[in-house]
């Protein structure tokens, strides 16, 4: 694997500690299998560490044309109120609740 080709996906991130940019040598390839390949990411600056895995993947292709990774909105966290309305819904459930649950999916519980 070209390392400074896997350089072009991490171009718009750095690091969370110092904000340091990271750089062909900031990466390193630690497993690379048929369907697995993991990553560290050592920032040059502060030493910071990351650790990154791509699974279903043996190698990363990065054309010319490919966009660097980019974080996406994640959704709100759980709340308190959350998990209470998710308890009034399974107590109002009644006894044959797993009517509702695909009989393929029956077989993995
Ligand atoms: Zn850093």
């Amino acid at each position: 694997m070209d390392k400074s080709k896997l350089v072009k996906l991490f171009s718009n991130m750095c690091c969370s500690n110092c904000r340091h940019d990271f750089d062909e040598d900031s990466i390193l390839i630690k497993r690379q299998e048929k369907n697995l390949m993991v990553l560290q990411i050592v920032c040059s600056e502060c030493g910071k560490s990351f650790g990154l895995a791509f699974l279903g993947l043996g190698s990363v292709e990065v054309k010319e044309d490919d966009r660097p990774l980019e974080f996406q909105d994640c959704p709100l966290p759980i709340t308190y109120d959350d998990v209470l309305d998710a308890h009034h819904f399974i107590d109002k459930l009644e006894k044959d609740w797993n009517k509702f649950i695909p009989d393929e999916l029956k077989n993995n519980f």
